[in-house]
């Protein structure tokens, strides 16, 4: 579907069977959505799927509703990070539903990116130091590499 790029990209078989085993239908755009966002480094807001996508003739009503459905069915996780900008990210298969890394968001531009290959534990420091709820998201907020120059 998608030509070319770095190796180890989700493959149409792969993204096929990703749809399958959540009993969803291989519709062409579902794939061309669910590569895009394995090919990213950084969560797609639903705009850059579309700039992304745009040769390939889709719609963007089509890639927006692929979105959803893939949120919906629990593929495609969209992050929450306090700013207004709806921004989608492919879960890890075999995930518990919360992206496995931390994001660190640009103070000064706005650019969110992954930080794969990132742990970061929060630890009690106390007994008394209790969980405010259950996490969803850990964000890092600083200056990126192009702004803090
Ligand atoms: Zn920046
Ligand atoms: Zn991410």
């Amino acid at each position: 579907m998608i030509k070319g790029g770095k190796p180890g990209r989700l493959t149409l078989e792969a993204a096929k069977s990703v749809l399958r085993g959540v009993g969803m239908r291989c519709t062409a755009a579902r794939i061309a959505v669910i590569q895009a966002l394995e090919a990213a480094e950084s969560p797609m807001t639903p705009g850059s799927v579309v700039d992304f996508l745009c040769e390939y003739g889709f719609d963007k009503s089509t890639i927006y509703r692929s979105l959803t459905e893939l949120n919906e069915a629990g593929l495609v996780v969209r992050l929450d990070l306090g700013d207004a900008v709806r921004r989608f990210e492919l879960l890890p298969l075999e995930n518990d539903g919360a992206p496995e890394h931390p994001h660190f968001m640009c103070v000064d531009c706005g650019k969110v990116v992954c930080m794969s290959g990132f742990d970061v534990e929060l630890k009690g420091r106390s007994r008394k130091a209790r969980s405010p709820g259950i996490m969803s998201e850990i964000l890092v907020r600083g200056h990126c590499h192009d702004c803090a120059t």
